[in-house]
């Protein structure tokens, strides 16, 4: 599932290679990806200019601006296997592509999944600031600073991987980068929130910042499905340490990593490097 430098590493791909263009039409080819109903969805892209294209949490938004019309929003929610690729003709794209957006200028970028759980939104300003999957959104990890982090987990009586997942806390972290980071930090998942100290939660902020930074570096990691703009694989799945090597030994100590469950989500850790 694309997260926070997934989503990032598409949108800083997409950005030079869309920005002034203007989108001619959105050809909707599977109309479960368009919640709002392909006809509107199609009505309201039409002549729209793309502005800008950035990322917020794990969304792709496009700022669009029309002619006599309220400015818009594309919001691209990628859930497990969404893309959004420009310009690009393979086999695998055109198998499937779910809302083909055809440039003024003849281009084309489209919205490809294989699972068919994202999601394309064509909102207004006042429709994407209520929307409330949107409107509860965490602040960005990148943006805070370790005040402002610990700030966020003290007192939160849940298991700390939990809360490093829960969007409302902090935006753009999936399972990845929890594991990845409470290992760098030495933190067991299932530690309560609560009963870490200030000095941990400033070690956590530390590593994760590092583990994102890195990743957005490396373009993301490829596991499954995920592609860059530009159908390219990451390479930060390359540095795991932890993520998805349930039994193997841990790269510092030689310890079994241990495979559990923390919140529902499958989580790997090693029991002598980190603690509760
Ligand atoms: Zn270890």
């Amino acid at each position: 599932m694309p997260e926070l430098p997934e989503v990032e590493t598409i949108a800083q791909g997409l950005k030079p290679l869309l920005l002034g263009r203007v989108i001619a039409r959105a050809r909707v080819l599977d109309p479960i990806s368009t919640p709002q109903g392909a006809d509107l969805f199609a009505r309201r892209l039409a002549k729209a200019r793309i502005r800008d294209v950035r990322r917020r949490a794990k969304l792709l938004l496009l700022d669009l601006e029309r002619p006599g019309k309220p400015d818009l929003f594309l919001a691209v929610h990628l859930r497990m296997t969404g893309g959004l690729v420009a310009d690009l003709d393979s086999d695998e794209v055109r198998r499937f592509s779910r809302v083909r957006f055809e440039l003024a200028d003849g281009g084309s970028f489209v919205f490809t999944d294989i699972r068919r759980f994202g999601t394309c939104l064509a909102l207004t300003a006042p429709e994407l600031a209520s929307w409330p999957f949107f409107a509860t959104l965490g602040p960005e990890p990148l943006e805070m600073d370790a005040e402002g982090f610990v700030g966020r987990f003290q007192g939160r009586n849940k298991a700390v991987k939990a809360a490093l997942l829960d969007q409302t806390v902090l935006a753009g972290v999936g399972n990845i980068y929890a594991d990845e980071s409470l290992f760098r930090a030495g933190i067991r998942p299932m530690a309560k929130a609560a009963s870490l100290s200030a000095p941990r939660l400033q070690g956590l902020h530390r590593h994760l910042q590092e583990v994102l930074a890195q990743a957005i570096r490396e373009n993301g990691s490829s596991i499954r499905d995920y592609r860059d703009a530009g159908g390219n694989a990451g390479a930060f799945q390359n540095s795991f340490r932890v993520y998805g090597r349930a039994g193997e030994p841990c790269v510092v100590c030689g310890t079994k990593l241990r495979g559990t469950k923390v919140g529902g989500r499958s989580t790997t850790y090693c029991p002598k490097c980190q603690k509760g």
